[in-house]
Formats: C-alpha cells, sequence, structure tokens
C-alpha cells in the first residue's frame, strides 16, 4: 500500500488532539465514530490519571489507498532531542496555529526543528469558527516566523489551509463550513508530502522512540530504511559507531493501525514500526539483518528518554 509519514505539529491546545480523531472518522479506516471519540478520551485520561505524558503515539488513516502514518511529537523544549529524532523519522508536517492566539512558543520550537530536519511543512490555519480568529495576522505572523528561523525558498513557500478540526473541515480558503470536510488536507497531504524515501538492501532501521511494556519488554519504533521484516526473523544490533550490540530474533512487529498498535505479519521499507524481541537495542542503534555491517547514520542527540504504554 502506498504511504505517507507525518507528523502533526502544534503549541499545546490548538488543537491537534481534535483533528486527529476527525481525521480518523472521515478517513476509510475507522467507521465506527463513537469509539473514535472514546477512546481518545481515555488514552488522555490515561495519561492524567498516572501523571506522565506518553510521547509520540502515532495513528493511522487511509486516504484514497494510501495509508497515512501520523506521528505525534512532545512540544516541549525538555524533548529537543527527541523531537528531532521523530521528525527525523516523516517527510512532512502540518503546522496548525489557532487563528485567534496566532504562533507561540512551542510553534516556534517545532517549526524551527522541523526547518532543521528539512521539512516543508503545510500550515493549517485551525479554529477559524471562533469569533476572535484573526486569520489573515496570523498568516503573516507564520511567514514572519519561518523566515526568523532561516527557512529556505522552498519551505518559505508553504502551502495554507484554513477551517476548523473541531467543525471537521479545512480549505483553501478561510470561508466555511465547507462541504468537503476534511478532504482538502488529505489530499494536500498526498500531494505536498513525498513518499518514504527508502533504499536497497536487507533489513535496517534506526531506532527512534524506546518504550518499555509490561507485556512486550523493549518495544522500539523506528522507520524502516531498506529491506522487509518479519516476526521472528533474525536481527542483529549495531551502535551508531559500529560495534555489535546484541543479536536476537524479532518477537512481534507492530503497526499502527487507526488508533490502534496491531501486530502485523510483515512490515515493508518505508513504514513506521514497533519492534519487540531484543534486550539491549536502543535509541540511535541500527536494528538489521545480520548480513549488514555499517550502521545507518543517526540523529546523535541527547539521551533517550523511555517512555511507557500501557
Ligand atoms: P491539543 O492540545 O493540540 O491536542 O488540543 P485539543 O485538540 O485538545 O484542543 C484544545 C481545545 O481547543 C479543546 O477545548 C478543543 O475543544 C478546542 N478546539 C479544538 N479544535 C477546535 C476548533 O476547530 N475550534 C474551536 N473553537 N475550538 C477547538
Amino acid at each position: 500500500m502506498a504511504l505517507r509519514n507525518i507528523a502533526i505539529i502544534a503549541h499545546v491546545d490548538h488543537g491537534k488532539t481534535t483533528l486527529v480523531d476527525e481525521l480518523l472518522k472521515q478517513s476509510g479506516a475507522f467507521r465506527e465514530n463513537q469509539r473514535v471519540a472514546e477512546r481518545a478520551m481515555d488514552s488522555n485520561e490515561l495519561e492524567q490519571e498516572r501523571g506522565i505524558t506518553i510521547l509520540a503515539k502515532a495513528t493511522s488513516v487511509e486516504w484514497k489507498g494510501t495509508r497515512i502514518n501520523i506521528v505525534d511529537t512532545p512540544g516541549h523544549a525538555d524533548f529537543g532531542g527527541e523531537v528531532e529524532r521523530i521528525l527525523s523519522m516523516v517527510d512532512g508536517a502540518v503546522l496548525l496555529v489557532d487563528a485567534a492566539e496566532g504562533p507561540m512558543p512551542q510553534t516556534k520550537f517545532v517549526v524551527g526543528k522541523a526547518l532543521k530536519v528539512g521539512l516543508k511543512p503545510i500550515v493549517a490555519i485551525n479554529k477559524i469558527d471562533r469569533p476572535d480568529a484573526r486569520h489573515d495576522e496570523v498568516l503573516d505572523e507564520i511567514f514572519d516566523l519561518f523566515a526568523n528561523l532561516d527557512a529556505n525558498e522552498e519551505q518559505l513557500d508553504f502551502p495554507v489551509l484554513y477551517g476548523s478540526g473541531r467543525d471537521g473541515w479545512m480549505a483553501k480558503e478561510p470561508d466555511g463550513p465547507t462541504t468537503d470536510g476534511l478532504a482538502p488536507l488529505f489530499d494536500l497531504v498526498l500531494e505536498h508530502v513525498p513518499e518514504p524515501a527508502t533504499a536497497p538492501g536487507p533489513f535496517r532501521m534506526i531506532g527512534t522512540i524506546l518504550e518499555a511494556n509490561p507485556f512486550l519488554g523493549r518495544i522500539i519504533t523506528g522507520r524502516i530504511a531498506s529491506g522487509t521484516l518479519k516476526p521472528n526473523q533474525a536481527v542483529k544490533v549495531l551502535t551508531h559507531d559500529g560495534a555489535l550490540k546484541e543479536t536476537g530474533r524479532i518477537s512481534k512487529i507492530l503497526g499502527f493501525r487507526g488508533l490502534e498498535r496491531q501486530p502485523i505479519d510483515s512490515a515493508e521499507a518505508g513504514d513506521i514500526v514497533a519492534i519487540a524481541g531484543l534486550s539491549d537495542g536502543t535509541v540511535a542503534d541500527t536494528f538489521c539483518d545480520p548480513s549488514v555491517s555499517e550502521p545507518l547514520e543517526a540523529q546523535p542527540i541527547d539521551p533517550p528518554t523511555v517512555t511507557m504504554s500501557f
């Protein structure tokens, strides 16, 4: 299946969660609307209850035969290294900005990281249903922000949509609601975001997110750079300077399907997956076929944050 990997980046409260829920409802992947709403709420409550942030949740939606993996990114500066690593897994970003508030500190922070890793964000000016929305000014502010962050010409030439995630629509013009729902956003992602780059050769993947799971043990999420992966496959782990860290077998491959992570029978280059079965491999290590001798080049930043999953 055709693939796109994107991140949705935004200041807190600018509407990421609401938009992702609407994308799920309007995509082919998920028709039980009620269930989406309940599940999204559950996971928020869970986070609040346990006092932790579950980092880098990923979701996938399907649009016109293409699976779009949507990776969540922490907006906080404490996770600087984490954000860059996560953004280096994707090929595009949707920047959500509240039409009344305009760019805020976390907007600046995540946009800076996205531009630095070379992404060409799509700008979505959100919440234009607000009576105090001032979308024209906000668009100017976003342009200035990009310019101040040394965006290159292509990055400055960003496509813009306006809309309301809550009301489930986005359009090229700020007059709405329209009857197209979020179709213009889905279409723009397919058009503007490149397919994931893949290389020939056997399985190779950089570990991007490390997670401790009570049932599966150590889980590593990453984007497969080359080759295919099947459960029970032998893999080895190389450190970023090429030393052999461990050899082992993949016990489980989890793919992102809707809001859930599901065990899958095989995964292809370009896809973002989570793998279990290894005991030492970590962020910035290369997970690869035993025949591979050179590690992939990782973003060598900060110690990894270990996240918990349930
Ligand atoms: P997140 O922190 O970026 O995930 O933001 P949420 O999706 O949780 O939304 C934050 C708040 O903004 C919630 O109270 C939402 O109901 C509200 N909200 C989200 N989208 C819209 C929108 O399009 N219009 C308006 N008026 N409010 C919205």
